[in-house]
C-alpha cells in the first residue's frame, strides 16, 4: 500500500508563502555551532566550508525562529557541528518550544554526549532525535570518525537512553559509503528494527568544497528497489518526496537520496540557518547566503528581518532541475 503523508506539511494552501518554484517553506534547519567532537571523513559540515566562532545566542535564535513562523515554518531541526556541545542547548529548545506555531522540534546528533543529556532534552521540549551512526563495528567507527572506539560505546548507550525517555520516533542516520559500510546495511536494519527505531539511509553528498571530492558515493536505487519488495506499506513524505518503507518483519527504512535527484529538489520545503547567522537557501550552494545576524545585532526591526527572510526564500532554487 502506498500512502501520501497528509499529516506532514499542509502549508501549500492558497495565500501561503511559497518560493519562485511554488514550494512552501515549513522546515528550518538550524546549525547552532560548527564545533564538533568527531571528525567524520565525509562530513559536508551542513554546506558551510569555513569555521566561525560567531555563534548565535539563545535570544537571537529564538527571534529568528519567531519571524520564520510568519512564512510558514513549523518544523525545526537543530544541528551542528555537534549541537550537544553547546551548554545552553536546553535553553535553546525551551525557548523554541514556547513558540506556538512550532509543531515539532527535532535534533540531529552524533550521540556521544547523549546518554546524560537525553532526559533533560526531553524535559526542555525536544520531540524527537536523529542519531548518526554509520556502523556497528567500533573499529570502522573509529576510522570513519577519526576518533577513539570509546565513543562508539557511548553512542549506543545514548540510543538506548533516548528511546527510554521517549525522544521518538528515533532515527538512526546511516550515510552509505562504498567499500566502507554498505555491507552492513542488513545488520544496521536489524539493529534499528530490534530497537524500534527507523533506519534513515542517506546517500553520500560528495561536496566538491567539502573533504576534497570524497569518492565513496554509492547510488541507493538498488537498495531501495529491494527494500520495496519487502514492504507492505510505503509512505511518501511531503518533504523531498522521501519514501518510508514499512517492512513485513516490523522494521522501518527511510531513504534520503538528494544526489542528481530533481524530484527531491522540487519537493524541498527546507531552509537553513548557519551557526553564524546566515540564511542558507540550499545545502549545495554557498554563493547565495543572506546575512541576518548582522542587521539583528545592529537593532533591525522584525519588519527588516522579515524582508531578509523573504529575500532568502526568493533566492531558493532547485539545485537539480528536471531536464
Ligand atoms: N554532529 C551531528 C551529527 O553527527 O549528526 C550533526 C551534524 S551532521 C553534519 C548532520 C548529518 O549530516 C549527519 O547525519 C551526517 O551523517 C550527515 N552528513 C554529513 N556529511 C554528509 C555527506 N557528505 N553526505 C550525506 N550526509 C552527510
Amino acid at each position: 500500500m502506498v500512502v501520501v503523508d497528509k499529516n506532514e506539511s499542509t502549508s501549500r494552501k492558497i495565500g501561503c508563502y511559497t518560493d519562485r518554484y511554488n514550494r512552501p517553506i515549513d522546515n528550518l534547519r538550524i546549525s547552532i555551532t560548527n564545533r564538533c567532537n568527531l571528525n567524520c571523513i565525509y562530513c559536508h559540515r551542513e554546506g558551510v566550508n569555513k569555521n566561525s566562532s560567531n555563534e548565535m545566542t539563545v535570544q537571537e535564535i529564538t527571534r529568528i525562529v519567531n519571524v520564520s513562523t510568519y512564512f510558514g515554518i513549523k518544523y525545526i531541526k537543530i544541528t551542528g557541528g555537534e549541537p550537544l556541545i553547546r551548554k545552553d542547548i536546553f535553553e535553546i529548545i525551551k525557548k523554541i518550544r514556547e513558540i506556538p506555531q512550532i509543531e515539532n522540534i527535532s535534533l540531529v546528533t552524533n550521540g556521544t554526549l547523549l546518554e546524560k543529556m537525553a532526559l533533560d532534552l526531553k524535559k526542555a521540549g525536544l520531540d524527537r532525535i536523529n542519531i548518526s551512526l554509520d556502523t556497528l563495528d567500533p573499529c570502522k567507527f573509529s576510522n570513519i570518525t577519526q576518533m577513539s572506539e570509546e565513543n562508539h560505546k557511548k553512542i549506543l548507550s545514548g540510543v538506548i537512553k533516548a528511546i527510554e525517555v521517549g525522544l521518538t520516533p528515533l532515527k538512526i542516520n546511516m550515510v552509505m559509503l562504498k567499500d566502507i559500510n554498505v555491507e552492513e546495511f542488513e545488520t544496521m536494519y536489524e539493529f534499528t528494527r530490534d530497537h524500534n527505531c527507523i533506519l534513515q539511509c542517506i546517500e553520500l553528498v560528495p561536496l566538491e568544497n567539502g573533504k576534497d571530492q570524497f569518492d565513496k558515493h554509492i547510488d541507493l536505487k538498488e537498495f531501495e528497489k529491494n527494500i520495496k519488495k519487502r514492504a507492505n506499506k510505503i509512505i511518501i513524505r511531503r518533504l523531498q518526496k522521501r519514501r518510508k518503507y514499512f517492512l513485513r518483519d516490523g522494521g522501518i527504512i527511510e531513504f534520503v537520496s538528494p544526489f542528481h535527484n530533481s524530484e527531491f529538489c522540487a519537493n524541498c520545503t527546507k531552509i537553513r540557518l548557519t551557526s553564524d547567522g546566515k540564511l542558507k537557501p540550499c545545502l549545495l550552494r554557498d554563493d547565495n547566503l543572506i546575512d541576518i545576524i548582522t542587521p539583528i545585532r545592529m537593532g533591525a526591526s522584525d519588519i527588516k528581518i522579515k524582508e531578509l527572510f523573504k529575500e532568502a526564500i526568493n533566492l531558493r532554487e532547485p539545485f537539480y532541475k528536471e531536464k
